[in-house]
């Protein structure tokens, strides 16, 4: 593909990065606690909305910018360069909103798209079970229908903000007699209606970033199904084809600010001897190689209108590379690392889990294994 920029694009990078020269706040005060900081990037989302720069891929009637693929991948690119913080609702605006754009009806874009940028309703992701992580077809988060309602009962876990969300896209078993695969429910389940119960885990970081969820007959009109009944695997996969792909460029563009934070940091240092030079060179190379992935990835998606496979090796490399480096940086902080402002320190913990989120290395190479290279399937 071509990867010099147009005019249009040009102009689409200059504005976007004009705007955040004058807008990005600096980074969040080292003293707010959870609330305080979730409310700071809900403050930040909202900022971003109004200027309409929250998500410009999305239509303008929702609060987006109808930008082209190549100028979302600009978008994520001119984020992670100017360092900006990460938004409250990550998983509304690459999860719950594509998904929604899909299989939606009239009626649920225009109920649920705006609030999802505006950052006025938070969503969560209700994948996960105590069985059923990977294997995602297992869940057994009963939804029972009756009349014009599901009553739902069971249980998610590592649900990531759903101890602040509104709403959660949850995967539930409608048919326990259906073959494996047909037998599931997307429902879309408001977070506070009576009989859903969020228990917060804390995590290795300190903080409490996910939750175990207890639905205990929870009402769930279907009005809020997202595709037919029984059909929910199809639109799951169009919620893990977006957390795998679009995510790439979200993810890439962090690690590109975590890189130049690197670069930084032995530069001050100036102990920058031959061993740390090429251990920092190499994480640059690194990063070129995911960002042009990412672009041939971006290829894939302008010819066929869907994110591929490629999308897996993106965020395999991308999480492995970022446990590197946080390391990396860790280690040349020494023990000081323990007296700054526990930056670094605070993403090595929390990288510990990028290996695990959206798709395990060993799920991962699975499918790059089987469905970007063709090998025979290991079940
Ligand atoms: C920080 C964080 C945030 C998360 N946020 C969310 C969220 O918001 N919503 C949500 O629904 N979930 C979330 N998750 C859960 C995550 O999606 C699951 O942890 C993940 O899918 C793995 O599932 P599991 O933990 O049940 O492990 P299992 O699936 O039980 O896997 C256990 C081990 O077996 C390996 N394994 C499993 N199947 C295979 C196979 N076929 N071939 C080879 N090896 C295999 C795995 O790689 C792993 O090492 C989050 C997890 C983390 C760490």
């Amino acid at each position: 593909m071509d990867l010099t920029f147009n005019e249009r694009e040009l102009a689409f990078r200059d504005e976007l990065r004009g705007w955040l020269a004058d807008n990005k706040p600096e980074q969040r005060p080292a003293e707010a606690d959870e609330d305080s900081g979730y409310q700071w990037r809900r403050d930040w989302q909202h900022k971003m909305y109004e200027a309409g720069w929250a998500a410009p891929a999305w239509p303008s009637e929702y609060g987006g910018r109808n930008a082209t693929l190549t100028e979302q991948a600009i978008y994520f690119e001119e984020l992670g360069r100017s360092r900006a913080p990460v938004m409250a609702n990550t998983l509304g605006i690459l999860l719950g909103g594509p998904t929604l754009m899909v299989w939606g009806t009239d009626d649920q874009k225009q109920r649920l798209l705006t609030p999802i940028l505006s950052a006025e309703e938070i969503w969560c992701q209700g994948f996960s079970e105590p069985g059923a992580g990977s294997d995602l077809a297992a869940a057994r988060t009963r939804a029972e229908r009756r009349g014009e309602t599901y009553v739902v009962n069971g249980q998610k876990v590592w649900s990531s903000f759903a101890h602040i969300a509104d709403y959660c896209i949850l995967v539930t078993l409608s048919d326990p007699d259906a073959p494996r695969y047909k037998g599931l429910t997307y429902l879309i389940v408001d977070m506070h209606a009576p009989g859903v119960e969020v228990r917060p885990l804390r995590q290795i970081t300190g903080e409490a970033e996910f939750n175990e969820i207890f639905f205990n007959d929870v009402e769930v009109p279907v009005e809020n199904r997202l595709g037919e009944e029984n059909e929910g695997w199809q639109v799951a996969m169009t919620t893990l084809l977006h957390e795998r792909a679009t995510l790439g460029f979200a993810l890439t563009a962090a690690l590109d600010a975590s890189v130049h934070r690197l670069v930084d940091l032995a530069r001050e240092r100036a102990n920058g001897g031959e061993r740390v030079r090429e251990l920092v060179a190499q994480e640059w190379i690194e990063l070129q190689a995911l960002r042009f992935t990412n672009y041939r990835a971006l290829g894939t998606y302008e010819r066929t209108g869907a994110p591929g496979p490629e999308g897996s090796a993106i965020k395999l490399r991308w999480s492995e590379q970022n446990q590197r480096l946080t390391k990396l940086g860790r280690e040349l902080l020494g023990p000081e690392g323990n007296l700054d402002d526990g930056w670094w320190h605070h993403q090595q913990l929390r990288s510990r889990g990028n290996t695990i989120e959206a798709g395990t290395s060993e799920v991962l190479r699975n499918i790059v294994a089987e469905r970007v290279l063709g090998l025979p399937r290991s079940r």
